[in-house]
């Protein structure tokens, strides 16, 4: 029988909810247990991929083509896995499940009610996630914040689950604890009533994160014991840290696993987090910086500055940095100034390297192809991703080819040269409004181009990389790109989709069609990304 932990939210989002979830699976798997993790996005959305990203943050591709939260990346990335639609839930899915059961009679003409039968889709679904990994110890991490009327239906399973089966199931709180500056004391109260609110709901958690900017002192933790209703000992300090990447060990100091796997009346069998913590500690001591700018448009909102969306490109360029020996610097530019005032496109030669990451839609998109202009002719190392690959082979045939109204389908229908076009299929999806999870979605072979430098950097043949995309280049301009000089470095393996550019004469100007930073590891960087950042170092050199 697999044990599942439920981790929910207290007080406010934006604590570290996801990286809790996947710290607390690492640590436990280097206890020797088989972790995989859930995540309950309560929207009434099916997916992801249909939320705003400024609102959402980053859509996350799976290997089997979901479009799913974030957080989702965070757990293939500490543990080291293949998570797949299974691990992904949102309220719009299980009611359609739910619906689409009831209409084939699924429901032998039962009246189908919220409870128990929403509840029971959620449980259902949980313990196929874990069958299908096989694995001993499930998290799931539910989004929102406790009392939520959204996630409700969330907790109801949980608590059905605790019911059935005490003795494997446990609840995290992970609870902020502010420190106003005015005060300069820490304060409970707040997460005194989220443990409370989740009492309402019939739960009561078994540990508290207590995520705050200093760690917890004694005299709270015996306050919070009490007001919490929990031994001192499970309330688990969590302060703001550097490095994400720490608070496995910061958890490990605490014993965290440990208590976990005695409340399920488990032992400890193993103990391998020494690479993952020597790894850590080196990369705190790294202090000569390599500087990246990413030019994109999802970054403001209201007078905030917010990179989430870009979660998964962020993390590729640390990873990869660190393994170069660097200290990543990322400088976030919005694409829209290069349209205001297209000379302030020189900034970018203050940068190492300059990525364009993905993006739908015509906002921007003339600024980010002026600034792929300068970062080709300036011989600054380029790496293109997606949206950020077609641009640039747009931005080519206009300033190389001469093709002065080369542009995009998406942005220009009515252009007499769509460099890049609607692939074949897609716009009956348009046509019908069908946009939820039709777009060219999940992992794709890809066969690379013999002597380029990404199949140097891949160092194989053939490859696998994840996609999410409507529009393709065109192949009646390929003769004429190779022939100006615009390697194809990688194809699908019927040659029929671009799936990898690079450009010859170039430090590094590589785009691809899919998302390579869907497969970085912390301690494996993805090669493209390796090779782009070792580029951005020796042309600075
Ligand atoms: N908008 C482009 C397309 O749909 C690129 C998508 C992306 O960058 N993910 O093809």
């Amino acid at each position: 029988m697999p044990k599942f932990i439920f981790v929910v939210g207290g007080v406010m989002s934006g604590v570290g909810k996801g990286t809790s979830t996947a710290s607390i699976g690492k640590l436990l798997e280097s206890k020797g247990y088989h972790v995989t993790a859930v995540k309950i996005d309560p929207y009434v959305n099916v997916d992801a991929g249909t939320m705003n990203p400024i609102e959402h943050g980053e859509v996350f591709v799976t290997d089997d083509g979901d479009e799913t939260d974030q957080d989702i990346g965070s757990y293939e990335r500490y543990l080291d896995t293949t998570i797949y639609k299974d691990n992904y839930m949102t309220t719009g899915r299980v009611y359609q499940t739910v619906i689409e059961r009831e209409r084939a009679l699924g429901y032998n003409g039962r009246c189908v009610q919220v409870v128990p039968h929403i509840p029971e889709e959620v449980i259902r679904r949980l313990q196929n996630a874990a069958k299908k990994a096989k694995a001993d110890i499930v998290m799931v991490e539910v989004g929102g914040t406790v009392g939520e009327y959204e996630n409700i239906l969330f907790m109801e399973a949980a608590r059905m689950m605790k019911l059935k089966r005490p003795k494997d199931v446990l609840f995290i709180l992970v609870s902020y604890l502010p420190i106003p500056g005015r005060l300069g004391e820490m304060k409970t109260k707040p997460t005194q009533h989220a443990a409370r609110t989740l009492n309402s709901v019939g739960v009561q958690a078994d540990f508290l994160v207590a995520r705050s900017e200093r760690a917890i002192d004694e005299a709270r933790k015996r306050k919070m014991s009490v007001f919490c209703n929990m031994a001192p000992e499970d309330i688990i300090s969590s302060p703001d840290v550097e490095s994400v990447y720490r608070v496995p060990m910061i958890y490990d100091e605490q014993k965290v696993a440990e208590k976990i796997l005695k409340k399920f009346g488990l032992r400890v069998k193993k103990n391998t987090l020494s690479n993952w913590k020597k790894w850590a500690d080196s990369i705190t001591t790294l202090d000569r910086p390599v500087n990246i700018a990413v030019i994109g448009k999802y970054f403001e909102t209201g007078d905030y500055i917010l990179s989430d969306v870009y979660f998964s490109v962020i993390e590729s360029l640390k990873h990869a940095s660190w393994a170069n020996g660097r200290k990543p610097v990322l400088t976030w530019l919005n694409s829209e100034e290069y349209e205001r005032d297209p000379k302030k496109v020189r900034e970018l030669s203050k940068y190492d390297g300059v990525v364009v990451p993905g993006g739908f839609g015509s906002r921007g998109v003339e600024g980010k192809i002026t600034a792929i202009r300068y970062v080709r002719e300036q011989n600054i190392p380029y790496f293109g991703l997606c949206y950020g690959m077609q641009l640039a082979v747009i931005e080519f045939a206009r300033n190389v080819l001469g093709i002065a109204d080369a542009h995009t389908a998406e942005v220009n229908p009515k252009t007499s040269n769509p460099i890049i076009h609607i692939m074949p299929g897609q716009e009956k999806n348009i046509a019908s409004n069908r946009y939820g999870g039709t777009m060219r979605l999940g992992a794709y072979p890809c066969v690379l181009t013999r002597g380029t430098k990404v199949a140097k950097a891949y160092g194989v043949k053939e490859i696998s990389e994840r996609h999410r995309h409507r529009y393709e280049v065109n192949n009646d301009y390929r003769q004429q790109l190779e022939g100006a000089g615009l390697l194809i470095a990688g194809l699908s393996p019927d040659k029929r989709l671009v799936e990898i550019v690079e450009l010859k004469d170039h430090p590094f100007f590589v785009g691809t069609q899919f998302h390579p930073e869907f497969k970085t590891r912390p301690m494996k960087p993805h090669p493209l990304f390796n090779a782009f950042i070792a580029a951005a170092i020796k042309a600075r050199e």
